[in-house]
């Protein structure tokens, strides 16, 4: 039964990331990390910047590093709204290690109109791609 398929799609503001069929999708809960499977109960729940993982049915996975969003569950559909999502062979590590230096500068040497949840939420984003590819 778990091994039955139902609807995924991952939508950012930029594009339709994915819009196919899986056996199983995880992802980070705010509250932790939780597996969709099918016939899953009826959710809403809000994602931390992490990894969301796609499991096919011919038993392939799919690893991408995303930003916070909302993954709904309802009928046998996914639904997943996210920032950003990057596949892992997609991530530019260089840009994101050029991103972690540049928010590491500002919370070193902070000016009175540094915006510092932007700045920690920008090294987050960072650190999680780096970590993703270097995990992968
Ligand atoms: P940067 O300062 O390098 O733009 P950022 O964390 O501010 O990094 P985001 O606002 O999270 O960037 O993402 C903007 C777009 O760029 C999204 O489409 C995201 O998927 C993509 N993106 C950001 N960083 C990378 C990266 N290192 N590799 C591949 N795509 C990236």
């Amino acid at each position: 039964m778990f091994d039955k398929p139902f609807a995924l799609e991952v939508i950012t503001p930029e594009r339709t990331v994915l819009s196919t069929q899986a056996v199983g999708v995880s992802a980070p809960g705010v509250e932790g990390g939780f597996q969709v499977l099918f016939h899953h109960a009826p959710l809403l729940s809000a994602l931390e910047i992490g990894r969301v993982t796609v499991r096919s049915a011919d038993g392939t996975e799919q690893v991408y590093a995303t930003s916070g969003g909302f993954l709904e569950v309802r009928d046998n559909k996914v639904l997943l709204l996210l920032e950003t999502a990057e596949r892992l062979q997609d991530i530019d590590a260089q840009r994101a290690e050029a991103a972690r230096d540049r928010a590491q500068q500002r919370l070193a040497h902070r000016t009175p109109d540094l915006d510092i949840v932007r700045a920690e939420a920008s090294l987050h984003r960072a650190l999680n791609r780096l970590r993703a590819v270097r995990k992968s």
